[in-house]
């Protein structure tokens, strides 16, 4: 399903773009770098600041007959470590310019803060739906681990929906499709129809809308928007546009993306069912008591559970099927025909 991490880099359909699969060490398998090669030469997505995954880079890059010190533009597609961890240091070794979303440019520029600011939020978000307190210390220590490396980088190029980037002889539009997380940007050639999306939607791998902190300063967990609702908008804005080649983040690049799309959407009826069946049953509960009765042994993925989960419980109380109901310092849900009697009780 995924690429194994090569020294070398992989032509793709389009006429001067490489894909470069870079080591991660997670479950997602490698994650992608796309090197294009224009007037202005171009990485898409920078791969985590680890040694492996830069000497990979370097290895790669240099199979096109190019160096690392060459790379002009850095194009960012959303804030995870595995996407945007050696940003810095590729800028630092190249003097590249490095472009993302508004929205993204000052998490980047204040990564250690913005890190601290996501995992209070996250911990808040765990607290309030039931989480235990071990795998809350066992969820923040992984963070840790994970943030460990990475380096604040500056923005050079603040990107909005709409805009254009000239790379010379192609210019790729920037969209904005939010859900995976919230600055989940794409980017388009319009002449060639290839859209390099990042995590926006993957070959083989279901795309988690995470439920992070809002990047607009609402950081109240009670009123958290929803990230299913919102990734549902972007996948259906995404099959209305004409495109002949993806090219993801992880996996390799693909065609038929109306078809891919239709299967992610189609595949959340189930999940929705499913999450209504626990509360029909054994109703109300928190969602993590609905995450761990569904995935009983995924203890080392609490908060993307949850998330999955609180995403299905929105799309619920978007339909009526489903409210909160208890405690303001820990939420549980119902189905809405059982909340009159939990509310009396
Ligand atoms: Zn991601």
């Amino acid at each position: 399903m995924n690429p194994s991490p090569a020294s070398e880099a992989t032509p793709t359909s389009a006429a001067g773009v490489w894909q470069i699969a870079l080591p991660t060490g997670m479950r997602a398998g490698p994650v992608n770098s796309y090197l294009i090669e224009d007037e202005t030469l171009t990485l898409v997505d920078a791969g985590l600041n680890t040694p492996e995954s830069l000497s990979a880079l370097t290895a790669g890059i240099r199979s096109t007959g190019r160096r690392l010190e060459d790379i002009e533009l850095l194009l960012l597609t959303h804030g995870h470590p595995d996407h945007i961890g050696a940003a810095a240091r590729i800028s630092m070794i190249s003097g590249a310019r490095v472009a993302a979303h508004a929205l993204l440019a000052p998490v980047l520029e204040n990564l250690g803060e913005s890190a601290r600011a996501e995992n209070a939020y996250r911990v808040r978000l765990m607290e309030i739906h039931g989480v235990e307190a071990d795998a809350i210390e066992a969820f923040l220590r992984h963070r840790r681990r994970l943030h460990d490396r990475e380096a604040p980088v500056h923005v050079d190029q603040r990107l909005v929906d709409g805009d254009r980037v000239s790379l010379g002889t192609r210019s790729l539009r920037v969209m904005f499709r939010p859900g995976h997380s919230w600055v989940d940007t794409v980017f388009v050639d319009e002449i060639q129809q290839a859209m390099w999306v990042g995590d926006h939607v993957l070959p083989g791998i279901t795309t988690t809308a995470v439920a992070a902190r809002p990047l607009d300063g609402n950081h109240d967990v009670r009123t958290r928007p929803s990230a299913l609702r919102a990734y549902v908008e972007s996948l259906k804005a995404t099959a209305a546009q004409p495109l002949d080649w993806v090219f993801p983040g992880h996996g390799d690049p693909f065609q038929g993306h109306r078809d891919v799309i239709e299967r992610r959407l189609e595949a959340l009826e189930p999940r929705t069912q499913s999450v209504l069946g626990h509360l029909r049953k054994g109703g109300p509960l928190t969602a993590r008591q609905i995450a761990k009765a569904i995935w009983p042994r995924r203890d080392d993925a609490v908060y993307l559970t949850l998330s999955v989960v609180l995403g299905h419980l929105d799309l619920l109380k978007d339909r009526g099927l489903a409210t909160e109901v208890g405690r303001r310092d820990l939420i549980r849900f119902a189905t809405v025909d059982l909340a009159g009697a939990a509310r009396r009780s």
